[in-house]
């Protein structure tokens, strides 16, 4: 069964790739030539994921998944959340955000946070949603080269590596959107297989 990612972070594709099960054959935005980007208006990772699957999949007709994603930091009351890309600015960089976040963390204690991601799956017959979170702290300085994004200043519960101080497949083994993806993945090998 063909699915479309409807992401243009190449590094969300390529972690995903590596958890794709047989019988699904993941189709890029590239793959089918939708070259839009899709504005994230929506208050909530639900809302952002659900726009995004919505866009393409009106657009391809395929079954779709879409992820939004949001690093919620206790000391901050859940913040920076669904405005984790836009945290230092519009057209700033994911090190312009992780400055910006350890600048607000400075002489915190209280370092709990946890990445949250929710996908979309989008078909002709459902629209649904599956989260997955993975617990973890803030570090106090940035560590490694690997990864994208926050990756370099978030420690996952009990390690005290980074994100970003691992391989894919390492962070592909307890991540918020490999956890999220299982469940996407699961449903669809469980509901297609019964259609044959
Ligand atoms: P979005 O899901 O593409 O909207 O991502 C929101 C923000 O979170 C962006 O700044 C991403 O770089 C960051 N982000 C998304 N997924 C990850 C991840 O797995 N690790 C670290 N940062 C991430």
């Amino acid at each position: 069964m063909k699915v479309v990612f409807a992401s243009n972070n190449l590094n969300k594709l390529r972690e995903i790739e590596g958890l794709i099960p047989e019988g699904i054959e993941l189709l890029s935005l590239r793959d089918i030539k939708y070259y839009d980007e899709v504005e994230e208006t929506g208050q909530t990772l639900e809302e952002n994921s659900l726009i995004k699957a919505t866009a393409v999949y009106n657009f391809c007709k395929l079954a779709t998944i879409a992820d939004d994603t949001g690093l919620e930091v206790d000391a901050l009351n859940g913040q920076p959340g669904v405005y984790s890309a836009r945290y230092a600015g519009v057209h700033k960089s994911s090190s312009d955000n992780i400055l910006k976040l350890l600048t607000e963390l400075k002489g915190e204690q209280n370092r709990a946070a946890q990445f949250r991601t929710v996908f979309t799956l989008k078909t002709n017959d459902f629209t649904l949603q599956f989260e997955g979170i993975v617990s973890g702290c803030i570090s106090t300085e940035v560590r490694g080269g690997d990864g994208f994004g926050y990756d370099p200043i978030f420690f996952p519960e009990g390690l005290s590596r980074t994100f970003a101080e691992m391989s894919l497949e390492e962070k592909n083994q307890r991540s918020h959107r490999a956890r999220a993806l299982k469940k996407v993945t699961n449903f669809i090998t469980n509901e297609f297989s019964k259609i044959g």
